[in-house]
């Protein structure tokens, strides 16, 4: 049975005081709401992991992720943080591939399938983004764009290492525009998806990765999203530094 997850992506948002406290909000509410099984992810600047992995550690089911990780174990790498430091402090997560880090910091496949080793190797469970251009899908090169992101970045894995993966399908031009996927184009990607880690992986292993959408998802839209067999969840960037907003989509789950 693979994972319903909502992870947040608090990208470079919040002070350390805010950040505290939204984490205290979510903690507090979420007791007295049954999760069973479903997962909530916070995806917090580098600085505020430990902290916020504090404040989380008494609900089992919620868990803080980095956003990125090197593509380097150590070294002289300045300012740089690597999957290895990640898992030395706790961390149980890792964003890879967000659209933000392969458009402003030129990210290409070959760093990416990198850094999934690197996370994987140090016991991290792995977010990987992938998502396409408005224009590639104007052009109809959206599915081809998908396929060979998750090919070049993520299907050099095995059967044991990719189900400590998920994928978040991420359309760039929905993300922070407030132009959503229709609950049609996330349900039609995320089939494609889906048929292309059956066809690499077979179908117990592809059933078992959970697939998430992610692109001005809100407390709003996210239950027609999460509806479909093959959106198991979200990736929420906006919407998940209110409160209320994000505890709605948790509940949409
Ligand atoms: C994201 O950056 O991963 C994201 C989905 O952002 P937003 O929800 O703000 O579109």
């Amino acid at each position: 049975m693979r994972n319903r997850i909502a992870a947040a992506n608090w990208k470079m948002n919040l002070t350390l005081d805010q950040a505290c406290a939204l984490a205290g909000t979510l903690v507090e509410t979420l007791k007295s709401i049954d999760l069973g099984g479903k997962q909530v992810i916070l995806a917090t600047p580098y600085l505020y992991l430990s902290t916020v992995a504090d404040i989380i550690k008494s609900n089992k089911n919620i868990f803080v992720a980095a956003q990125d990780c090197s593509e380097h174990l150590s070294g002289a790498y300045t300012g740089e943080v690597s999957a290895t430091m990640l898992y030395s402090a706790g961390i149980t997560h890792v964003i890879i591939g967000h659209s933000e880090r392969r458009t402003y910091h030129q990210e290409k496949d070959e760093a990416l399938k990198t850094k999934v080793e690197n996370a994987l190797t140090n016991n991290l469970k792995v977010i990987f983004c992938c998502g396409e251009q408005l224009s590639h899908r104007e052009q109809m090169k959206h599915f081809n764009l998908i396929e060979g992101q998750l090919w070049h970045g993520l299907f050099h894995l095995d059967e044991t290492q990719i189900i400590n993966c998920a994928i978040a399908y991420e359309p760039v031009w929905a993300i922070g525009t407030g132009v959503t996927a229709s609950p049609a184009q996330a349900a039609e990607m995320h089939s494609f998806i889906r048929k292309l880690l059956i066809e690499k992986y077979g179908e117990s292993t592809a059933n078992e990765i959970s697939i998430l959408y992610g692109g001005s998802c809100n407390e709003k839209n996210a239950a027609e999203l999460f509806s479909n067999t093959d959106i198991d969840g979200g990736l929420i960037g906006g919407a998940s530094l209110k409160a209320d907003s994000f505890i709605k989509i948790i509940q949409s789950l």
